[in-house]
């Protein structure tokens, strides 16, 4: 799997929002702010899917620009297969009201327009489905009250490569990592709390799951100055990663 990590941070620091391109065809996340560096490295037109972890703005943020953008796109090229987006239940009608909200066009867009060109699929917790060559595994992490959704992809050679978003230790973010080769994990934490992992909680895992090769991703800039100190695998904006 090609993946372009488009960014490397969580809400609050300069670095860019965490989200992925995979394999130039799939989305992990449309932070806010990421829509440029996303339309620089490759073309809306061509998306295969989206997978949405949760509707917090640094993981949803930019969806609403994604998907009006790859509607005129589809429309003025003449696309006929639809794009996917993976999320929870509610995803269509948040893009439809953050659009009215932030553009004050309640006309531009709307479910139907929306629904005609993007299949939304609602995932849940232990659900396995096939997308672009990889079988697709969804996880419900644990991240405060928030429902959120991490993802395993496995190719068809079996190694597996995963995207924990924002968790703090749970038995699927376990269970994620006994079961992957490699993870993208979130390590924003500073100290241990119920919404994300913390750089002490993200050591025990490495060392408690030795096959998992763990990337700390979603960092604050504490928890990413403590993983280049400590040698850990970190991560820098616009990377590429052939996996
Ligand atoms: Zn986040
Ligand atoms: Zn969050």
């Amino acid at each position: 799997m090609k993946i372009n990590v488009v960014g490397t941070s969580c809400s609050w620091y300069k670095r860019n929002n965490t989200s992925f391109i995979l394999d130039d065809k799939m989305l992990l996340d449309v932070s806010s702010g990421n829509y440029k560096p996303i339309i620089r490295n490759i073309d809306i037109f061509d998306l295969n899917a989206i997978f949405i972890s949760h509707l917090h703005a640094d993981h949803v943020g930019d969806l609403h620009i994604i998907t009006t953008r790859f509607i005129r796109e589809s429309k003025k090229r003449g696309r006929t297969t639809k794009l996917r987006v993976y999320g929870q239940k509610g995803l269509p009608e948040q893009i439809v009201e953050l659009k009215k909200i932030i553009y004050g066009a309640p006309d531009e867009l709307d479910l139907e327009l929306l629904k005609d060109s993007i299949d939304f699929i609602e995932v849940k917790d232990g659900m396995e489905f096939e997308e672009s060559g990889y079988k697709v595994k969804v996880y419900k992490m644990s991240h405060g009250n928030m429902l959120c959704f991490g993802y395993s992809f496995t190719d068809k050679e079996g190694k597996t490569i995963s995207f924990s978003a924002d968790t703090c230790r749970c038995v699927s973010l376990e269970t994620m990592l006994s079961t992957s080769g490699y993870a993208f994990v979130d390590m924003a934490g500073i100290t241990e709390n119920p919404h994300h992992l913390h750089y002490e909680g993200f050591a025990e895992l490495e060392k408690q799951y030795p096959t998992c090769k763990m990337f700390p991703v979603h960092t604050s800039d504490p928890s990413q100055e403590y993983a280049e100190k400590n040698n850990m695998n970190f991560l820098h904006d616009g990377q590429i990663l052939n996996l």
